[in-house]
């Protein structure tokens, strides 16, 4: 990812520097991005938590290439996830999407073949940018998830969604990706459309998908007034290996 930090003077109309009212923050961009990987415990996890993100960095970088993986599901979920993940992804020249079969709810009793996924991942795959659950969710699949990346991934940039939920556990995240509001749309009218076994579920609604966006997008000032947000726990600022 690049990073630019916003000029603190520019010049003014008389040649004499005056003080740029512009935010002074970092911003960075998906440039210089050309793998990502998107882990999800669940069928919806990686759309919920960063399809946004996802289709953004695929409007500014059409040849990054993309391993989408959900690790539990059964048959109907299993096919829920790989129509979605396809129409996330149209377009995307080299993409893999891997849906395991894990029992929903189970990983972290069953932890060894969880592990050994990764593992095999690692091997088979060397991303620049990771999509993962967060550390502090309160779901134990998810959490098992981000875990493990974390043991996995050493050397990488590693982002960490949010999923909204019964449990209450969002916090104040410190990582953000406006998003315009076309985007925001069809993230939302395909997660409606591919989820069919969790639409009676009382929290899977547009309304809360698109306010979790509006919030996000108001704590990251985002000129669209949605973005997604993340965690980011480590960035390291200086030269690339
Ligand atoms: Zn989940």
């Amino acid at each position: 990812m690049k990073t630019s930090l916003a000029a603190a003077r520019l010049p003014g109309l008389s040649g004499v520097p005056v003080l740029d009212q512009r935010p002074h923050v970092i911003t960075s961009s998906f440039n210089g991005v050309r793998r990502l990987l998107c882990l999800g415990a669940h069928s919806d996890d990686i759309e919920i938590g960063c399809g946004g993100t996802i289709l953004q960095a695929l409007q500014q970088s059409p040849k990054l290439e993309v391993y989408w993986t959900v690790f539990c599901s059964n048959r109907e979920r299993a096919i829920e996830a790989e129509r979605s993940a396809s129409h996330f992804l149209r377009g995307v020249r080299r993409k893999t999407i891997v849906v395991r079969s894990f029992r929903d709810g189970f990983l972290p009793y069953i932890g060894a073949p969880v592990k050994e996924a990764f593992e095999e991942l690692k091997k088979t795959y060397s991303p620049d940018l990771i999509f993962t659950h967060f550390r502090h969710d309160l779901h134990q699949d998810h959490r098992i998830m981000c875990e493990l990346t974390w043991n996995t991934f050493r050397n990488h940039l590693i982002l960490e969604y949010e999923i909204p939920k019964y449990d209450a556990d969002l916090r104040s995240p410190n990582f953000f990706v406006p998003l315009s509001q076309s985007i925001c749309r069809k993230k939302i009218n395909w997660l409606m459309r591919y989820f069919g076994t969790q639409r009676s579920k009382q929290w899977f609604s547009e309304d809360l998908f698109l306010g979790l966006l509006r919030l996000r997008g108001i704590e990251a000032n985002s000129p669209t007034r949605f973005a997604e947000a993340f965690h980011c726990r480590k960035l390291l600022l200086g030269p690339s290996r």
